[in-house]
């Protein structure tokens, strides 16, 4: 990494003010609902800015929002032949570009899992590109990674570069910043200083310790290889997941969910389709017109959690479905832990009733 920039604790909120006035800027921000948390939200200024605590929500709605509309569109009913309707639809909003900046380095990695789902299969999300194409992403090291985080059992490690091109070191003054891509590089236009022999060798430090700073146990991987053995026993499934209430906090706030669903709301015969977070721990979530529900109890759903994302998803994409950034323990209201379950797929003979 040998181009750096500083910028100090002073000069933050103007960088960010002029970044906005090119891209919208996200950042991790104290809300009057998480005053012990930040989430992300654009910038603005005055607002309390905290780049130290693991943030509540990731940066997913970035690219990914909760709601979206997808088209507007019009129904037109033929004058000269009476069941002949033509659908006309608009196209899609162009997008702005977006920063994402001050995440952590498995957020930035969880957008390594979106890119797998929404752009390389056979069908690509123009939706998704086109916010993808448009954004830039500056991810923080964690020199203090939260109690719940267990990146190091993924693969990875709390100053991990992957996924960002930027990257910001915390350091006394101010930070550290590297460019890591081409346009991380180009990014780095925006920041005049450069950092002094002491800031670059406080960074290093601060880096290094970093990298060592999460204790995450044993990688998942072996533990992930029997999911395969334990998929049919029903007795470990009931018993792992007998306390989840199916409320969908885990993946509202997990950085590698995905799912959604669209709905049509129309109105005479102007419509528009939206697409919105769906969540694998809901009920319905797999419940067909017919009424029939493929995985109709917690057991099964949370089995297909299980096996998306270490599992399935490694199977077919090479990498986990989690980046180990632990918010599904930290804010599951009943504590469940996700990675006891896959650490336990392993176990021999355990009883579970
Ligand atoms: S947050 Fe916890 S209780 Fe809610 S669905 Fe997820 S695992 Fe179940
Ligand atoms: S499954 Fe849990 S630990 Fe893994 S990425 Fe999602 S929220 Fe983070």
């Amino acid at each position: 990494m040998n181009n750096a920039s500083f910028v100090s604790h002073a000069e933050l909120a103007d960088l960010l003010r002029r970044l906005s006035e090119q891209a919208e800027v996200w950042v991790p921000t104290r809300q009057a609902m998480t005053p012990h948390r930040p989430m992300f939200r654009p910038f603005q200024a005055g607002m309390d800015l905290d780049f130290q605590p693991m943030p509540v929500t990731s940066a997913k709605g970035v690219l990914f929002p909760q709601g979206e509309e997808l088209l507007k569109f019009r129904k037109e009913k033929s004058l000269s032949e009476a069941t002949v309707t033509t659908l006309l639809w608009e196209d899609p909003a162009v997008f702005r570009p977006t920063i994402v900046f001050g995440c952590r380095p498995c957020d930035a990695r969880g957008f390594l899992v979106f890119d797998r789902a929404f752009l390389q299969g056979s069908f690509v999300d123009p939706f998704y590109k086109a916010r993808r194409d448009k954004n830039l992403v500056v991810s923080m090291v964690c020199p203090e990674p939260d109690a719940a985080c267990f990146c190091g059992a993924v693969g990875s490690h709390p100053a991990d570069t992957e996924g960002s091109d930027v990257q910001m070191i915390p350091v006394k003054e101010g930070y550290v910043l590297h460019g890591l891509t081409e346009k991380g590089q180009e990014f780095l236009k925006n920041v005049e200083n450069t950092p002094s022999q002491a800031q670059q060798e406080e960074a290093r430090q601060v880096w290094t310790s970093a990298q060592g700073s999460v204790d995450s146990g044993a990688s998942l991987t072996d533990d992930a290889q029997h999911f395969f053995k334990r998929f049919a026993d029903t007795a470990f499934w009931r018993f792992h997941t007998e306390r989840c209430l199916s409320c969908g906090v885990c993946t509202y706030l997990c950085p590698t969910c995905y799912c959604f669903t669209l709905t049509d709301e129309t109105n005479g015969v102007h419509g528009e389709r939206l697409r919105s977070w769906d969540a694998c721990m809901f009920h319905h979530f797999t419940q067909e017109a017919s009424g029939h529900n493929p995985r109709p109890t917690k057991a099964e759903r949370f089995r297909n959690r299980v096996g998306h994302k270490f599992s399935y998803f490694p199977e077919k994409h090479g990498r986990f479905a989690c980046c180990g950034c632990g918010r599904c323990l930290r804010h599951c209201p009943v504590g469940m832990d996700i990675r006891a379950i896959v650490r336990a797929l392993g176990e021999s003979e355990e009883v579970h009733d």
